[in-house]
């Protein structure tokens, strides 16, 4: 299996290559030159198979020869030993025809574990073999940024560096990236917003010099191997209710596009998805484009649901060269006028997006409102991002098509706006309850490339 960029112009890289470098060369995000595909019969035997039977499964046509099949097995059943959940994505019933997908029993309570975890164990694999150290550094606004701290704490052939904006994360998902006391974690605060901690990290890609003397590496959703975890509970959930005998539709709270487009691998495998809609807050470039085919930033407003605070959607690319018709130049051209100020997406191309993708928007009121009718209707507690997308799924909701929410983070992650919808202090998980004793380590930086770049040179183990 070969990947290439979605920019045409990187080099083709097996998939080892591609998961050990993150951003391509040429700027664009790392593809499968093509995706393979499972039948009927194969979808069907997955019903009553454990989790990581069903990841190995779906992932294994993607790895080509980096792991033997043994190898790849014992790197699966690491990933997800630590999770609290004996089924790792469990279902649960909201209404007729409504179905969450508990994505947040992983180690940092967020489905940015499935992936993290996973990248983990696959860089050690790899990294023991070749004797080479890798440094990572990673833009999160909040929980990719803990799931990789937690995903790499005490390797030893790998730096983490994790730059988060500075005052705009929770207390759980800082004190998550703050408190490991292991010497390959740091945890960096830029004074700006997610977006501008993702354009250094991007910058520091594409500064050739650093990226090569540091041996840098990427974890962000940009990276291919993230995306293809995530393809595999869309296959165990979608199973779980009936598939491939019927479809099923999929609601995804939605900010980098990372989670959201690894449902569309899935239907590209396959997988029988009627629609996949994509849910945003408040900040719904991402809504408004599908509407309007007009992709233009105009700024971040923090949210309730801060993990979705971004206007520049980076997995949007991928799906942008899908809808191009796999044309390289046309997304390099698109990406050209973004950094001007954005871009219309052609008339093909949108219709070709719409052939897949539904979108909606929830307000600050509307998720509060949800967070604070689901616990009456269901007793459920939802996490605010997760209240996003149960409210827009209920606005696509289609007789005889299960709808299936992603649960994207516990409720315990956000505890202020729970309290606020419901009078309830959402409590941690046990295995998690002393994370306010310990202490923190936190590096201030500017928002500026040659200042984090110097930080990071001199903060790693030669
Ligand atoms: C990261 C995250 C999202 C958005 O996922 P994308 O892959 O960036 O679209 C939604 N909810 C939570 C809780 C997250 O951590």
């Amino acid at each position: 299996m070969r990947y290439i960029s979605t920019r045409g112009q990187a080099p083709v890289l097996s998939f080892e290559e591609a998961m050990l470098t993150g951003l391509a060369r040429d700027g664009g995000l790392y593809l499968p030159e093509t995706i393979p595909t499972l039948d009927a019969a194969q979808i069907a035997a997955m019903a009553g198979q454990s989790y990581e039977e069903v990841a190995f499964r779906v992932m294994w046509p993607f790895i080509g020869d980096t792991f033997t099949e043994t190898e790849f097995r014992d790197i699966i059943a690491r990933a997800y030993q630590g999770f609290g959940h004996a089924a790792r994505a469990p279902l649960v019933q909201l209404d007729q025809g409504h179905f969450l997908l508990e994505l947040f029993h992983g180690p940092t309570l967020a489905f940015k574990d499935f992936a993290m975890q996973l990248i983990g164990q696959l860089f050690q694999a790899a990294l023991a073999r070749s004797g080479k150290r890798v440094t990572i550094v990673g833009a999160t606004s909040g929980d990719t940024g803990s799931a990789a701290i937690e995903a790499f704490r005490g390797l030893d052939a790998v730096d983490v560096f994790i730059l988060y904006p500075h005052g705009r994360v929770s207390d759980v998902q800082r004190r998550q990236m703050t408190t490991p006391s292991e010497a390959n974690v740091h945890a960096l605060a830029i004074e700006g917003h997610f977006d501008d901690a993702q354009a250094r990290v991007k910058d520091m890609f594409n500064d050739f010099a650093f990226r090569d003397g540091v041996r840098l590496a990427g974890v962000n959703s940009i990276n291919w191997a993230r995306v293809l975890a995530q393809v595999v509970y869309y296959f165990t959930s979608a199973v779980a209710l009936g598939a491939p005998h019927r479809k099923v539709s999929f609601t995804v709270p939605t900010g980098n596009f990372g989670d959201i487009f690894a449902g569309f691998i899935a239907k590209k495998m396959g997988l029988p998805i009627d629609r996949l809609v994509v849910a945003t807050n408040q900040n719904d470039i991402l809504h408004r484009c599908l509407q309007s085919a007009q992709y233009v930033p105009d700024g971040v407003i923090p949210s309730i649901s801060p993990s979705m605070d971004i206007q520049v959607s980076s997995n949007f690319e991928r799906a942008l060269y899908y809808a191009y018709g796999c044309d390289g130049a046309a997304v390099a051209q698109l990406m050209d006028e973004l950094k001007a100020g954005g871009f219309a997406v052609s008339q093909g191309a949108l219709q070709a997006l719409r052939e897949t993708f539904d979108s909606g928007r929830c307000d600050e009121a509307e998720t509060a409102a949800t967070i604070t009718r689901l616990r009456a209707s269901t007793g459920e507690v939802l996490c605010p991002h997760t209240a996003v997308g149960v409210k827009v799924a209920e606005e696509h909701l289609a007789p005889g098509v299960p709808m299936i929410t992603l649960a994207t983070a516990h409720p315990a992650k956000f505890p202020q706006a729970v309290e606020a919808a419901t009078g309830l202090h959402p409590a941690l998980p046990p295995r998690m309850a002393d994370l306010f004793d310990r202490p923190e380590r936190v590096t201030p930086v500017a928002n500026d490339l040659a200042a984090i770049e110097t930080l990071i040179s001199e903060r790693i183990t030669a």
